[in-house]
């Protein structure tokens, strides 16, 4: 698909700031590994599955995220989002079909019935784009998206936290450690985690009337430092950087032929990793749809599946974040006790260990039953078969994938022959293997998935009347509309 990436900036990160994002989860590692770029994030990252969680001086739970994973990628790597996003640019220069224009602010956008007329500032010049489809990706603060009056409906966080990265001169082990209550920090919260390039990410939670200035002295988060590891501890600073979050959700993320992706759309606390993990989903979602429509294999009002689909994403994520962050700024006595005993309770039982709440981390969102997808759909892990991978047959990035449990040759031809118009691809997959056990699928069906690796559809059995019908659902054409469509 060819497109022109406009961007106001001419950097990667944030100017004058260190990462913001630092973890990126299971579902984001597999559509990097569509996209070409898995092997350099995984080099380049800390791969991690293992959580702890204490409560004052005791751990009160680990989990590993590992155990439950069918996926070539791991739970989560961390990496600083600067290297993440420097990646993609690199990726977007080698495949070579965008237009990447640096030094380029949107400041105005237009609504024809056929095209959207964008006014692009730059150093040089100003100059009016048109284009068929134009999406806003210019993060929490649009100004494309308030200048449409759309709401968000913002809400702004009292609690306030510090992040310090640092790095160490004796390593720790590679885990996710948060403290609920940590008795080094006055009682708050605590993150530990490792980045690339051995730099820590130590966040603490601040005292909710502190002053932003005065906790991110050196000397302040240095005592911070000594105060978590001792007297004698050896570090030097990366960067401080005080914060307090905010969270929001736009009530469409379609408007026409604009449409709304990442940050600009939603925004939550940092709590789960739930933010930037999510923005890279709602590209994978836009993607094949818009392409699919482009190419004319698909009508335009498919693109309302992306709004049905990622604000209810959206929404759950919204949810999630808001719990871990009562969770650990809580507003009464009551809210107070109840936590303390969630952790008391946690040390001993399982059943209170799902209480204790320091994050959600970032899942794929399953999405709710929609005329594309009556059953509702949810994500497939990248699971290795034959040869290959989910991922890697999916790689073309518009195609629809028919895995046909335990079909014959003949059945595949017959299914080929039969979908030959549709953008569907056919594999048999053996029955005992552990992607017919996480399809959950018997000998004899056919599971549809989608170019995003969702399931789009179960068929119990490979009649080629099922494909196409359930083919149709999933790209939003009607019954009586002939194939192949005209581009559009
Ligand atoms: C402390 C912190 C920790 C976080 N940790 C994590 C984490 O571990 N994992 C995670 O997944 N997420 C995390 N996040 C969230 C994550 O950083 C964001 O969700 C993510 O950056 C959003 O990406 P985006 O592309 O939507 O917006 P942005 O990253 O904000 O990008 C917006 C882009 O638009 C450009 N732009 C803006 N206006 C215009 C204009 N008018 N014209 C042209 N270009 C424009 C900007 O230059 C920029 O390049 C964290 C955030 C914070 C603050």
């Amino acid at each position: 698909m060819r497109a022109v990436v406009l961007d106001e900036d001419d950097t990667v990160g944030v100017k004058g700031a260190s990462s913001r994002g630092i973890c990126y989860a299971q579902k984001s590692l597999e559509i990097f590994e569509r996209l070409g770029i898995y092997e350099r994030i995984r080099a380049k990252g800390i791969t991690w599955s293992v959580g702890r969680t204490f409560s004052g001086a005791d751990e009160v739970y680990t989990f590993n995220l590992q155990d439950d994973s069918a996926s070539e990628q791991p739970p989560f790597i961390n990496l600083q989002q600067f290297y993440l996003e420097w990646f993609l640019v690199d990726r977007i220069l080698e495949l070579g079909a965008s237009d990447l224009r640096w030094k380029s602010r949107v400041t105005k956008v237009e609504h024809e019935s056929d095209a959207v007329v964008v006014e692009v500032e730059t150093p040089a010049g100003r100059y009016a784009l048109e284009a068929e489809w134009f999406i806003d990706a210019t993060g929490a603060n649009s100004r494309i998206r308030d200048a449409m009056g759309l709401e968000v409906n913002p809400s702004r966080s009292t609690d306030r936290w510090c992040i310090t990265d640092v790095r160490f001169k004796t390593p720790f082990p590679t885990q996710r450690w948060t403290w609920v209550d940590a008795p080094f920090n006055e009682g708050r919260a605590v993150w530990q985690h490792l980045m690339a390039d051995d730099v820590w990410r130590l966040d603490y939670q601040m005292a909710e009337d502190c002053d932003p200035e005065a906790i991110s002295r050196p000397e302040v988060a240095g005592e911070r430092l000594r105060a978590q590891l001792g007297p004698d501890v050896e570090f030097e600073f990366v960067w401080i950087g005080p914060y307090q979050y905010r969270d929001h959700l736009l009530e469409t993320f379609r408007v026409g032929r604009t449409l709304f992706i990442g940050d600009s759309a939603h925004v939550v606390s940092p709590f789960g990793a739930r933010g930037g993990n999510n923005g890279i989903q709602d590209a994978a979602n836009l993607g094949w749809k818009l392409a699919l429509v482009l190419a004319g294999e698909a009508e335009d009002g498919l693109l309302d599946s992306y709004h049905v689909e990622r604000f209810a994403a959206a929404e759950e994520n919204l949810t999630v974040c808001r719990r871990t962050a009562r969770f650990l700024a809580p507003r009464s006595r009551a809210e107070h006790r109840i936590r303390r005993a969630v952790c008391t309770l946690a040390r001993h039982h399982e059943f209170a260990r799902r209480l204790a709440n320091t994050g959600r981390m970032a899942q794929a969102n399953a999405y709710p039953p929609s005329p594309w997808a009556p059953g509702g759909a949810r994500s497939m892990q990248n699971v290795a078969f034959d040869g290959t991978t989910l991922m890697r047959c999916l790689a073309g990035g518009t195609r629809f994938l028919g895995l046909a449990v335990g079909a014959d040759a003949a059945t595949l031809v017959r299914l080929d022959e039969e979908a030959a118009l549709l953008p569907i691809d056919f594999r048999r997959v053996d029955p005992a293997s552990p992607l017919a056990l996480h399809l959950g699928a018997a000998a004899g069906s056919v599971v549809i998935v989608r170019p995003d690796a969702y399931v789009a559809a179960v068929l119990p059995e490979a009649r080629p009347e099922a494909v196409e019908a359930a083919m149709r659902a999933a790209l939003g054409l009607d019954a009586r509309t002939p194939l192949p469509l005209e581009p559009a």
